[in-house]
């Protein structure tokens, strides 16, 4: 649990990472949250969180709450409830996703959620099962659940040099969203290596070693030519 986030959609936020991810992103920060059964620090109820929440309320009034991860919608009541419960205090209510659930149970979740961060891994369909060990597909079909239900949605997208760092693939992201009038934002995150520790921590082989942050320079730069398509963060 994170009291103070500001990186996780608008405003100071109580952010909750939550366990279990079916994605293995070559480039994930939180490989220790992979494991559904994995160390859990903490094990509470919908109420139980909320109430934890509810001691910062007076500093998220104007940010809110989010879910993320690993993939929050790997346990979709649980989530559904607690956003529920969120709303009803008044709290405004994100869940970072990968999409790669679009079953009736994490769709529900969309009922009571403000914004969906939603991670794009790449719009190369060859790079995708690389990159994540998954398919494309359910991704981008739960942006198109996201049009449907009119849910607002920022776009966010890691570049990693050598792999996601492409003009081409970056040019088709920006132009596939473009399209999506409920996506309000792109957010451009630089790779960095600030993980790579707990690999280590956790005796597996880190798989992207040797492969250096993206440059303040180069995400600028990119931020500017995706703005063509949406605005960026
Ligand atoms: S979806 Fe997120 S938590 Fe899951 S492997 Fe990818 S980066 Fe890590």
């Amino acid at each position: 649990m994170e009291s103070f986030g500001t990186v996780d959609g608008p405003g100071i936020r109580f952010v909750a990472f939550m366990q279990g991810c079916p994605l293995r992103c070559q480039f994930c920060h939180n490989p220790d949250t992979w494991n559904p059964q994995g160390d859990c620090q903490y094990e509470l109820t919908p109420q139980q969180l909320l109430e934890e929440v509810m001691r910062y309320k007076s500093f998220i009034a104007k940010g809110g709450v989010t879910l993320s991860g690993g993939e929050p919608l790997m346990q979709p009541l649980f989530a559904r409830e607690f956003l529920a419960r969120c709303q009803s205090e008044g709290l405004h209510t994100a869940i970072d996703t990968s999409g790669a659930y679009c079953t009736p149970n994490a769709l529900a979740v969309l009922d009571h959620t403000n914004l969906v961060l939603l991670d794009i891994k790449t719009m190369n369909p060859a790079l995708y099962p690389v990159l994540t060990g998954a398919r494309i597909e359910n991704n981008l079909r739960f942006l198109d659940e996201l049009q449907e239900r009119g849910t607002d949605v920022w776009v966010r997208h890691v570049v990693v040099p050598g792999l996601t760092d492409d003009d081409h693939w970056l040019h088709e992201l920006g132009r596939h969203v473009a399209r999506y009038s409920v996506v309000k934002k792109i957010e451009i995150l630089p790779y960095h290596t600030l993980g790579a520790y707990k690999y280590e921590q956790m005796h597996m082989a880190y798989p992207l070693q040797g492969v250096e942050p993206l440059s303040a320079a180069r995400t600028q730069e990119i931020r500017q030519m995706l703005s063509a398509y949406k605005p960026t963060l």
